[in-house]
Order: C-alpha cells, then structure tokens, then sequence
C-alpha cells in the first residue's frame, strides 16, 4: 500500500491532467470567483476556459456535487455555505468525501482548494486528516510513497503570503498526521517505551533536551497516579516534559496529555466487546507532543510544555486492586474504586506537576477521558471544561476555526465534586452516580489536584477528546488544529496569529472561578 505524502505547494505549478489528476474543490460560491488563470495551470490544454465555466455552473451542490472536466483525472467539486452555528462556517468537513470522489488515490495528485484565507487552515487540516500514515497492509507488494501536493486559491482579502500559508499548513499536516501514526498503531508497536522514543526523536528535532521521569523513580518522586496505573505493565510507565523556554517570555504555558497506550481497564476488567480500539487512548498525548512540535516549529513567544503521562493499565500480580489507595504528586490521596477510571489519576499527576513545579499560568489538559463524552457532545466536539469563561469561549471559536470542534461541559465543582467521597482517603477515583454529569466530574477530578485545587489562581482547560480523536477505525489526530489555532496569540506564525481567536489574552485570569479549597477538594468525607 502507498504511504502518501502531503506537500503543500508555496507557489503555483504546472501540472497536466494526463500526468497529474487533479481535484478542485471549494464553497459554490468561491468557485464561482476564481479567474480562469489560476486553475488553468493545472488543466490546460485538455480543459478550455469554456468547459471549466460550463462545469462550475453546472453545479448543484446539496451539500456537494462533483463535475468531471477531463475523463476522471480532473474534477471540480463544490459544497454549500450553510452551517449552523456550532458548527465550522469554512464547511472544510465536505472537502474529505469530495476528495475521495474525485480523486482515485493510486498516484500523484494535485488538490486545489478555493477558499478565503481565514479557511485556508480548517482546509488544509480536513485534508490532512484525509492521509492517515500507518498501515500493516502488505498487499503482496513493496511499500511505495506517492505524493499529493495541495495548493490553495485565496479568493477575498489576503494578509498571508502562499509561501507562508504553506509553511504553517506542512507543519499542521505533518503533525496532525504524526498524531494519528501514533494512535492508530496498535500496543504491541506503540507501548510506552516507544511513545517516550516518539518524545525524544520530537525533542531532537527541536533542540531541546526531554525530562523522562520513569518507572520506580515516579514512585519515589511522589507520582503515585501515574505509577499506580502503570506499574503491571512489563513497559514501565513514565512521565515526559518537554520545555520550550524562549528568553522574551513573560508567561507560562503547560499542555498535558493522558498517555494510556493501552486500557484494558486494569483488574475492572473491559469486556470483550469494549476492550477493542483502546489503544487510542493516547489520543492525548499523541495530540498535544505532535501539536508542541507545531508549535514551536512555528515559533512561539512564551514558555511552553509538553507533559506527556504514559502508561499502560494492564493487568497482572503488580496491578492496582480496587480499594488500594495512591498518593498522586499534588499530596492527595485516591481510594481506587474503578481501576477503569486511570485516565484522570495519570492526569493528576501531570497538572499537579504544572502548577507545582513548572508553575505555569495555562494549563491545558488533553484526554480521551471518558465514553460519556459522546454522549454528551458527539463524535464531533470534543468537552470542554474549564475555569475561566473567556478561554471557553476562545476554546470553542478555535474549534470552529480549525475544524476540530469543541463545546463547553458544565463547570461547577461545588455541587459536583462530592461524587468523589470517600470514607477513608480525599477522594475515591469514580463517581458515586454515573448520570450525574459525568464527563464534567471526571474532568473536575483532573482539576482538583491542581496547586489549590478549585482556587488555583490561574486558566485551566479541560478537553475531553474521546469521540473525536477517531472516526471509524482510523485516528483523526483531534487536537493539533484546535491548539495551534487557540494559542496562536502566542505565535511568531502570521497565520495562526491572524485566524487566532481574540476574545482571550494569553494574560487570562479566571473570573470568579475560585472555589475556596477547603470547601471543596479536601472536604471531609461524609460517613454515609
Ligand atoms: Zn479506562
């Protein structure tokens, strides 16, 4: 099976349809704007001027319509504009289907997308998304690689060069792609001594040089969470920081991901039925080291961190039983009432390790943290949960923008957080009652081992991931687009500054959002 390879072109080329097939894909009413000279580069002289006007308007997109101009290897294809509002307005969610009708995928092509130029990046992720890179497929033959270069046509006002319109749209797609390698490889190839390699080849890249705290040094350092979920596993767990620290900085950023390279649900054993697929639960951790290394490739102007928290929740002799009780890195102790419930404890560890040591001002957390999720948002937004109203709204904006869409959970730790009680430790690690706003109270078991707990003094964001991170059976790589777009205030990329959402500062400071700890995160437990 061809691997392909994504090539977003910096300047117009000319190819031929014979050689080249060619898709040209955008909004009716953009295709209905371009000038003939710029998509004749690629279908002159088997497509006149004439037959592409004639093609165009023979369009009916409901929501989309496809016209051949050349045999099957040159096709416009059109979609609508309508889009409700939680929606994304660039429509860039048609591009995938009509891609797959118009082009064959068996050799080179060319894709040309029309669009105005704050769509340009929602375009160019669904495309990307379109190219997963993993496959085991042997097909009786040796692995080749093809190349689809994707160019775009700006229609309306231009602030971007396409030199660097491509250059931030190769590094998204490389990333976002890198995101989706890792998820969709099984555990038996991506176990959490290949994910820390997967860290430290990005580090390389980067020059920066990786924290990798691991195994029975978590225990020792206090990593009870991590640890715990990870110990029974013949690949040690581990938890991984990578630091960009440019010296301009005036703030602090953290980005945590839930690393779980396989969960079989610990001794709370997952059936037979629901323990396929959990080898994406890494989908965090995959997202938020691939977006990093966007990031900063992109250049960024405040400290930034990867903390990756890698485990595997096996089962065996060493795994945690229910009733034992952890101590994570915040200082609170969890009695384990549903080893399934690991997500959150690796988590703890991870933002408790951002407030304490990095002391960061953002935190941002990234999981596929529970199935309810889908329940309540979809297979297309992922949850947010978070204590500040601005960076809700600027999470839920940059989803729009950038296609990986997202919707607030509701936040209110003082009426949800005593789902957590426990007769003998701060907390219990499940809820007493399961439809009581679930994915909000696993998010706010997260948040509680922040320095402070429910009054950390700075922004935190909780984004559950679950559904989105896949479609089908293939990873989507969630997450890349959505943080490179709500953090490009902090970019030196023209880009992302400009299709970045404005309604929040990267100064954020939560607005009434403090809840006086003691009456929450370490409350006595009710003996009932
Ligand atoms: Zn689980």
């Amino acid at each position: 099976m061809a691997t392909t390879k994504l090539q977003f072109v910096k300047g117009l080329c000319k190819s031929d349809p014979t050689q080249i097939s060619v898709a040209i894909v955008g909004q009716l009413s953009n295709l209905k704007r371009v000038s003939w000279k710029d998509v004749a580069i690629h279908l002159e002289p088997k497509v006149t001027e004439a037959a592409w006007k004639r093609a165009v308007q023979s369009l009916n997109p409901s929501p989309t319509d496809t016209c051949s101009l050349w045999m099957n290897a040159a096709n416009v294809g059109g979609f609508t504009n309508k889009v409700s509002r939680h929606n994304m307005p660039s429509c860039a969610y048609h591009i995938p289907k009509l891609l797959r009708s118009c082009l064959t995928g068996k050799r080179d092509e060319a894709i040309v997308v029309v669009c105005k130029e704050s769509e340009v990046f929602a375009c160019g992720c669904a495309i990307a998304r379109l190219y997963p890179v993993f496959s085991m497929r042997t097909d009786g033959k040796p692995k080749s690689t093809r190349t689809v270069s994707v160019e775009f046509v700006v229609i309306g006002e231009r602030t971007c060069d396409m030199i660097e319109i491509a250059r931030c749209l190769q590094e998204a797609a490389d990333s976002i792609q890198m995101a989706a390698r890792i998820v969709d490889m099984p555990c038996n190839m991506m176990n959490t001594t290949k994910f820390v390699q997967e860290a430290e080849q990005v580090a390389l890249e980067l020059g920066i040089k990786p924290v990798v705290i691991r195994g029975e040094e978590l225990e020792e350092k206090g990593f009870g969470g991590i640890y715990g979920v990870g110990k029974a596993s013949d690949h040690p767990p581990a938890l991984v920081v990578l630091s960009h620290c440019p010296p301009e900085a005036t703030m602090t950023v953290a980005w945590c991901g839930k690393g779980i390279v396989y969960d079989t649900g610990g001794l709370s054993i997952k059936g037979k039925t629901t323990m396929p697929g959990m080898k994406r639960d890494c989908g965090g951790a995959a997202a938020i080291l691939a977006a990093f290394r966007a990031v900063v490739k992109c250049g960024f102007k405040q400290n930034l961190h990867a903390v990756l928290c890698l485990a595997e929740n096996s089962v065996g002799p060493l795994a945690t039983r229910p009733d034992d009780i952890h101590i994570l890195y915040s200082g609170r102790s969890v009695e384990i009432n549903n080893t399934d419930a690991e997500g959150r404890l690796v988590l703890g560890d991870g933002v408790a390790y951002a407030s304490k040591d990095l002391k960061a001002d953002i935190i941002l957390d990234m999981a596929t943290l529970t199935g309810a999720q889908g329940v309540s948002t979809g297979k297309y937004h992922a949850a947010v949960l978070t204590n500040n109203e601005e960076w809700e709204r600027a999470t839920t904006e940059a989803g729009r923008i950038s296609g990986d869409l997202a919707h607030p959970l509701v936040y209110c730790p003082e009426l949800h957080f005593s789902e957590f009680n426990s007769a003998v430790a701060d907390m219990k690690n499940s809820v007493a009652d399961r439809s009581n706003a679930q994915s909000s109270c696993a998010g706010l078991f997260i948040g509680s081992h922040l320095q402070g707990a429910f009054s950390f003094p700075g922004v935190w964001v909780h984004v559950d991931m679950a559904s989105p991170a896949c479609s089908g059976e293939r990873a989507t790589g969630y997450g890349v687009a959505l943080l490179m777009t709500l953090f490009g205030q902090g970019s030196y990329d023209k880009l992302l500054q400009q299709i970045a959402p404005s309604r929040h500062a990267l100064n954020g400071k939560p607005q009434g959002a403090g809840v006086d700890d003691s009456s929450v995160a370490s409350k006595r437990p009710r003996n009932d």
